[in-house]
């Protein structure tokens, strides 16, 4: 139930990323993502620990006909913020606002958001970390007492204003729990991070998804795209629809690990989901700096990628694939991003 959708940011600001497959960004062919996206935590794969978590809170809160507890949900793009953040109001049978921390310009937009909400309702700020910190401090006392400051007149004539809000539900999302300024991490009940999905789970949404764009596909070759799609539904999705169009064009009625493989590869998509963007950042780190370690920002100019772009895209899955260690001094390679690109590694 989406009372209204203030805006939904474009996130590929400052990222090309037009021509990026396996980004985990959202591109303007996403808008069909909306109809992919689970309803219910029976449909949301993975993530039991949280769902765990979340269903004991739902559930109690739904019994002190109470607003659940403000929710933060953090990690990279694309692993099922914004669709867990509906799923809980679905399953709280709540309404549920959309917006975005860089589409809320003004504290009074945010003042006017908030006197709206309904008791219960959920309001979702996604990129919460890019709130400007003179807007966060209207949140505040709004998270915490339920209650909006204001300050009406000037000089000494100034008197300080409280509003009362119904009490609602914060669910922020942010690929940066780190940049969120310590009062406003403080107030959220939950903190809760998003894990990069495992091949089996993806191949279950690569089945789910498949059944809804209405393509047959072999369970063998929905393992294969789940092992190139970097730990997350977004790409998993994606891949799914670029492969479809190379079986439809083959005139196939399945797709098989034939075609998939084939896709890929003329993709250049590798056999772990690794794509251009990331063989060059392993590459400059191995060939331009000795294996690293290197600064971000050498790094991010010496490939032309933006720093924020390889912190939140490029990065954690290179880290969770062992291929890159982050250390006080920057970014280094493993053996195992050398030999995965065939490159000699010597220890000395
Ligand atoms: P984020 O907000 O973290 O960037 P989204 O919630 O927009 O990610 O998820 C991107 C897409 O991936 C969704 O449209 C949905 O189709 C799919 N997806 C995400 N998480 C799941 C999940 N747990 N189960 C099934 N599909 C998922």
């Amino acid at each position: 139930m989406i009372k209204s959708q203030f805006s939904k940011e474009n996130k590929d600001d400052g990222f090309d990323v037009a021509n990026r497959l396996v980004s985990s960004l959202t591109i303007d062919e996403d808008e069909s993502e909306k109809s992919l996206r689970p309803h219910s935590m029976d449909e949301y794969v993975g993530q039991s620990k949280i769902k765990r978590n979340l269903d004991v809170y739902v559930t109690a809160a739904k019994e002190r006909k109470d607003a659940l507890d403000h929710v933060l949900l953090y990690g990279p793009p694309g692993l099922g913020k914004t669709t867990l953040a509906h799923v809980i109001a679905a399953e709280l049978g709540a309404q549920i606002r959309v917006t975005s921390g860089p589409a809320i310009e003004r504290a009074a937009d945010l003042a006017a958001i908030l006197t709206n909400l309904e008791k219960g309702d959920i309001l979702f700020i996604d990129e919460i970390h890019r709130l400007n910190r003179n807007i966060e401090e209207v949140l505040y006392p709004a998270m915490e007492d339920f209650s909006l400051d204001f300050v009406s007149g000037k000089g000494p004539m100034a008197r300080s204003i409280r509003l009362p809000l119904k009490h609602f539900t914060l669910i922020g999302a942010t690929t940066r729990a780190g940049m969120l300024s310590s009062p406003l991490r403080d107030r959220f009940g939950m903190m809760l991070r998003l894990e990069m999905y495992t091949p089996d789970e993806l191949t279950k949404i690569i089945v789910r998804s498949a059944g809804i764009l209405g393509i047959a596909i072999e369970q063998s070759a929905a393992l294969e795209l789940a092992k190139r799609s970097r730990g997350t539904p977004r790409i998993a999705n994606r891949l799914l629809r670029r492969v479809r169009d190379f079986a439809q064009y083959e005139k196939l009625e399945t797709i098989n690990v034939e075609i998939t493989r084939k896709a890929l590869s003329l993709m250049d998509v590798d056999e772990l989901g690794l794509d251009i963007t990331d063989r060059t950042v392993l590459e400059a780190i191995i060939d331009k700096f000795g294996g690293g370690p290197v600064g971000l920002d050498t790094l991010a100019a010496s490939t032309g990628e933006e720093a924020s772009t390889i912190e939140d895209v490029v990065e954690p899955f290179l880290i969770q694939l062992g291929f890159i260690t982050r250390t006080p001094r920057g970014r280094a390679c493993t053996k195992n991003a050398y030999e995965h690109l065939g490159k000699r590694f010597s220890d000395d």
